[in-house]
């Protein structure tokens, strides 16, 4: 008789408490095969850190050991955001804070407007660290496209009506959920993430 031997399952929680993130991540998750061994939950209710890096990275980074080292527990994070080449790539780890209900996306449409250089990008960081806050894994990749003349499309979240997805000729507000979540800048690095965890995560049960 064949006997299945179930490995030991590993809590990770997701430090972030932006439900757009979380929905998009969890369908890369699944998207990119996350073991079943690894179960994903996230951080509790009204969990927040001063994001005052000038730097991606930084800011997951302190997300991620924060948590860790509050609940003692493996934690992962995000911190993303679009970098606009003319604006010299503002406004960039301040994406969240600049938006302001979306007055911040039509003040990028007007300033990149009457300029030649269009080009622009979402740049995502994950990091991962130990439940004494020590930094496991990191990545950080970008999506490189256009601002678009005026905002268009539906789908997505905050600056996805005025990124044009290069090829398509449509904004990332345009195109489905399942396209975004194969080529995005969250798609590149959480899939880089996943492949790291799925090799790595025995090593964590020990
Ligand atoms: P934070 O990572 O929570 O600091 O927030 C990043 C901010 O960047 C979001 O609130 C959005 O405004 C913007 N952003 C990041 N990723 C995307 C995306 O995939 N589409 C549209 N806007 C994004």
């Amino acid at each position: 008789m064949l006997l299945k031997v179930m490995n030991k399952p590993i809590i990770i929680y997701f430090a972030s408490s932006n439900k757009d993130k979380l929905t998009e991540i969890k369908s890369i998750l699944l998207q990119n095969r996350l073991s079943k061994n690894i179960r994903v939950t996230l951080a509790p209710k009204g969990f927040s850190v001063n994001e005052n890096s000038n730097t991606f990275i930084g800011n997951a980074a302190k997300k991620a050991k924060t948590l860790s080292k509050k609940l003692k527990v493996y934690a992962f994070s995000d911190d993303s955001g679009i970098e606009v080449f003319a604006l010299d790539r503002k406004p960039g780890v301040k994406s969240a804070r600049f938006f302001r209900n979306g007055k911040g996306l039509l003040e990028i449409v007007e300033k990149v407007k009457y300029r030649k250089n269009k080009k622009c990008c979402f740049t995502c960081a994950i990091v991962f660290s130990s439940p004494k806050g020590k930094v496991l894994f990191k990545t950080q990749k970008s999506w490189f496209g256009m601002v678009s003349e005026k905002p268009k499309g539906k789908n997505g979240f905050g600056y996805d009506p005025i990124f044009i997805v290069p090829g398509v000729n449509k904004t990332s507000a345009q195109i489905s959920s399942r396209l975004k979540n194969k080529i995005s800048h969250r798609a590149m690095a959480v899939a880089s993430f996943v492949k790291w965890i799925n090799e790595s995560y025995k090593h964590l049960t020990k």
